[in-house]
């Protein structure tokens, strides 16, 4: 499996960095960004290091997909938001910062501009108490 000791999403794929996690599988973790454009902004990040969509192969975007799927149910039940875009990034053009794949599922709320990075780093407290209530509402399926 690909890992870039220099990337941060691999690091805390390796759990040598910290991060407020959701779920994990053997292809993909779920954690909460740590910048948040809203509560509940989750982050599924590939378990291999990919740049992009370009770059991934099949088993692990399918797990995406699957994750994202869980994600979005565990936020509705959670915090029932009036909507949940799914957004995700290639290259620095399209808005991407970190280059490592991954996609947010973001809560929204009517009339409020999508947005993908909030202006403020989140308490790790903050987005532990959101990460465990999302783990809670988990499907089994
Ligand atoms: P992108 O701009 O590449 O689509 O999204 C990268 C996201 O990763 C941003 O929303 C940013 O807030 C988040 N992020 C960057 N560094 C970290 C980190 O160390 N921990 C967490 N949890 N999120 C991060
Ligand atoms: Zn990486």
């Amino acid at each position: 499996m690909v890992h870039d000791g220099n990337c941060i999403f691999c690091k805390i794929v390796a759990g040598e960095s910290p991060c407020s996690k959701v779920y994990e599988d053997d292809f993909v973790v779920c954690f909460m960004d740590i910048y948040p454009a809203s509560r509940g902004h989750v982050l599924i990040a590939t378990k291999e290091h990919f740049d992009d969509v370009v770059a991934i192969s099949d088993g692990p975007i399918r797990a995406v997909g699957s994750a994202t799927r869980k994600m979005a149910r565990a936020i509705n039940q959670t915090l029932a938001p009036d909507g949940i875009s799914v957004v995700q990034a290639n290259g620095t053009a399209a808005g991407q910062t970190v280059i490592h794949y991954h996609v947010h599922v973001l809560p929204r709320t009517t009339g409020v501009k999508l947005r993908l990075h909030g202006p403020r780093q989140a308490q790790k407290a903050e987005l532990d108490e959101v990460s465990a209530d999302l783990a809670g509402a988990l499907d089994s399926d």
